[in-house]
C-alpha cells in the first residue's frame, strides 16, 4: 500500500533522485537570498571563498565548511542585540518588523537563543509541515491533544499551529505547572493524544493511580506523541510506554525547525523518517562530531553530526548550521511502512558525547543497555562526572535505580551482569552505585543524563 508521506503532492510521485534535484533547485534560491539578506552569511561565504551561485548541488553544499554552531548563534544574538537592539542574530534575513512568532530554546546551557523565529509565511509553511507529520501519527480533525511542554520554550509553540491546521484541538498546559494539574486536565478534557517528553509520559504511569485512582490505560489514548529526548528509540522505553498506555508511541523531531522527522506505526522503532525534504537538507549533510570533516551520509548506517541548511525559510534560515545532534542514517526502505527516503536515529547531542579510552560513547547507548535489565532496574540512571566532559578517566561511574522487588543481597550480582553487558557491547567496565527506585527524579522538561560533581562555571 502506498502512502503519501510528503506534504507537497509532487514529491510523493518522485524518485529519491528527483527529490534531491528538487531540493537543489530550492537550495540555490535560498542561499542567494541568505547572502543578499544577512551580513553574517555574506561574511561566511566570503571567508569560505565561495559564492552562493557556486553551490549548485548537495555535494557542493557538503564541501562548504560549518558556518554556525550553537555558540556562534549565541554570539550572533549578542551582536545583533548590541548593533540593532534585537536578539534574533545577525543571521536574521527578514526585516525585524516582519517577524510573526518567536520561541526560544530552553537556555539551560547559557543565554537562550531565538532559533524558532518565523515570519507569517514561515509559520504557515512550518505549521502545515508539522501537521503533515502529526497526520502520519493518525492525528486528525476532532482529535484533542493534551500538549504538555514548557510552553514558549523549546520550540513547542509552532507545533500548536500544526495541530490547529489539522482541525485538532490542542489542550496546552505548561508542563511546569506540575503533574497533578496536568493529570486533572487529562481527566477533564479527555484527550485522544498526549504530547510530551518520553520521561514525562513514563512518570505519569506511576503518578496517575495515586492522583486519579486510575491507570494511564484508562485514558484510552489513540497515541503518544513524544519529543525532546531520546526515548522511544530505546526499545524498552517504547515497549513500556505502549503497553502501559495501550497505544502506539510516536517520536517526532525538528531541532530549531530543521531536520523534521517522525517515527512510523510499527512495533519496532525504525527511526525518524525524513518526510520533509522540502524543508532542509539535514539528512544529507553529516560531519564527524569532533573533526567536523564531511561524512558520507548516503551510506546506510553512517554516523555523524547533522548539518542543517534550510531550503525555504525567510526569517532565520539555517546555512551549514551544526546544531549538535549526532545521528545514524538509514538509507534502505523502511521495513515497517515502506518509506523510501532517509531515516535517522538520534544517538545523542554532540555536547553529551563522552570519550572513554579514546572511544566515543553516547549516554543513550549506555541507557539502551541498562534498560534491558528492567524490572531489576527501573531504567532511570545518571552518569556521574567528576571532571568536565567529554573525556572520562575510567572507570565510568553510573548511578542506577534498582527495581522495586529486587533483594539487596542480589545487587552485587546485578552490578556484575550490567557491567558485563556494557563490557561486551561497549568495551567498558563501569563502577555501579545502586539507589532506591524514585531516587533519581524525572523532570517534566528534560531529564538530565549527567550528575556533575565538578565545579561548574
Ligand atoms: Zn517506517
Amino acid at each position: 500500500m502506498r502512502r503519501n508521506f510528503y506534504l507537497v503532492p509532487e514529491l510523493n510521485t518522485m524518485s529519491q533522485e528527483g527529490i534531491r534535484r528538487y531540493q537543489e533547485k530550492k537550495m540555490t534560491k535560498q542561499l542567494k537570498y541568505c547572502y543578499e539578506s544577512s551580513e553574517l552569511y555574506r561574511q561566511k561565504f566570503d571567508e569560505a571563498g565561495a559564492r552562493p551561485e557556486d553551490i549548485k548541488t548537495i555535494d557542493d553544499l557538503r564541501r562548504l565548511p560549518i558556518f554556525m554552531t550553537k555558540d556562534d548563534e549565541r554570539k550572533s544574538a549578542e551582536d545583533s542585540l548590541q548593533k540593532y537592539g534585537h536578539p534574533f542574530g545577525l543571521h536574521l534575513c527578514a526585516p525585524v518588523e516582519d517577524l510573526y512568532l518567536t520561541g526560544t530554546t530552553s537556555g539551560t546551557t547559557g543565554t537562550p537563543t531565538f532559533s524558532y523565529t518565523f515570519t507569517e509565511k514561515d509559520l504557515d509553511f512550518f505549521g502545515r509541515q508539522i501537521g503533515n507529520r502529526l497526520a502520519l501519527s493518525g492525528v486528525g480533525k476532532g482529535d484533542r491533544v493534551a500538549f504538555f511542554f514548557a510552553l514558549g520554550i523549546y520550540a513547542t509553540t509552532m507545533t500548536l499551529w500544526g495541530l490547529r491546521g489539522l482541525g485538532a484541538l490542542p489542550i496546552d498546559i505548561d508542563a511546569r505547572a506540575g503533574t497533578d494539574l496536568l493529570l486533572k486536565f487529562i481527566d477533564l478534557t479527555r484527550p485522544t493524544y498526549l504530547a510530551c517528553t518520553p520521561s514525562l509520559a513514563e512518570f505519569l504511569i506511576d503518578k496517575t493511580p495515586k492522583a486519579l485512582n486510575k491507570e494511564v490505560k484508562d485514558f484510552r489514548l489513540k497515541g503518544l506523541l513524544t519529543t525532546g529526548e531520546i526515548g522511544i528509540a530505546i526499545p524498552e522505553i517504547k515497549k513500556k510506554l505502549e503497553s502501559a498506555y495501550g497505544c502506539r508511541a510516536y517520536d517526532y523531531w525538528a531541532p530549531a525547525g530543521n531536520a523534521p522527522g517522525t517515527s512510523c506505526d510499527s512495533d519496532e522503532y525504525y527511526g525518524l523518517h525524513a518526510v520533509a525534504p522540502d524543508v532542509c537538507t539535514s539528512y544529507d549533510d553529516l560531519v564527524d562530531p569532533i573533526t567536523k570533516e564531511p561524512v558520507d551520509s548516503d551510506v546506510d548506517g553512517a554516523i555523524g553530526e547533522m548539518v542543517h541548511t534550510s531550503l525555504q525559510r525567510e526569517a532565520c534560515p539555517a546555512v551549514k548550521y551544526a546544531y549538535g545532534d549526532t545521528v545514524q542514517i538509514f538509507t534502505k526502505e523502511c521495513p515497517g511502512c515502506g518509506f523510501k527516503g532517509k531515516r535517522a536515529k538520534v544517538i545523542g547531542r554532540a555536547d553529551d558525547m563522552l570519550i572513554v579510552k579514546g572511544v566515543n560513547v553516547y549516554p543513550a547507548a549506555i541507557k539502551d543497555i541498562v534498560t534491558t535489565f528492567v524490572p531489576d532496574v527501573t531504567g532511570e540512571m545518571r552518569i556521574v562526572l567528576h571532571n568536565p566532559p567529554p573525556r572520562v578517566v575510567p572507570p565510568m561511574r553510573l548511578k542506577i535505580e534498582h527495581g522495586r522487588d529486587i533483594d539487596q543481597a542480589d545487587l552485587p550480582g546485578l552490578a556484575n551482569r550490567i557491567s558485563g553487558a556494557l563490557h561486551d557491547k561497549m568495551k567498558m567496565r563501569p563502577e555501579i552505585e545502586f539507589v532506591e527506585p524514585g531516587a533519581l527524579p524525572k523532570e517534566t522538561r528534560k531529564t538530565p543524563v549527567f550528575e556533575k560533581k565538578y565545579e561548574q562555571k
